[in-house]
């Protein structure tokens, strides 16, 4: 295994660190940031898609007799939502028990969309400390295709 430089500072990382023991930058392997880039814009979608779905709701685009179709596609989107938020922490390194705590936060009505927001600045951080550039809706996909191919 090669030495690792600090990216922030130049100073040496031990190679089993997780952060820098300088200036506390996290250390990410490639791997784990490239599922951070894909789950966090799988997680963006999800929300944008539950919002659809409320909006569908609310101005009955839906019929109201078809309510089951409403319910099968908020079902499906929850546990969407759930595998991403699992996975996008996953790949942070959080966890076992703010995993647990975050599937469960993210039910109640202000606290679940504070929570996913919070989750989703914690991505943005490490993508951006990692040199990426993080829109509203994630890294670009060619940006993701550049650090895969490299
Ligand atoms: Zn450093």
């Amino acid at each position: 295994m090669g030495i690792i430089l600090c990216k922030k500072c130049g100073r040496e990382i031990s190679p089993d660190s997780k952060y820098c023991g300088n200036c506390g930058t996290i250390v990410m392997l490639k791997d784990n940031i490239i599922d951070v880039i894909k789950y966090q814009r799988g997680l963006i979608y999800v929300i944008l898609f539950r919002i659809l779905l409320l909006l569908a709701a609310l101005f009955r685009i839906i019929p109201p007799d078809r309510i089951i179709i409403l319910a099968v596609i908020g079902l499906s989107l929850l546990v969407a939502m759930l595998f991403m938020i699992v996975q996008l922490l996953g790949a942070m390194d959080y966890g076992f028990v703010i995993v647990i705590l975050c599937c469960i936060l993210v039910f109640f009505p202000l606290i679940g969309l504070i929570t996913l927001l919070v989750i989703n600045g914690r991505a943005t951080k490490i993508l951006r400390e990692a040199g990426l550039r993080v829109g509203l809706m994630g890294v670009n996909p060619g940006d993701l295709q550049q650090i895969s191919n490299n």
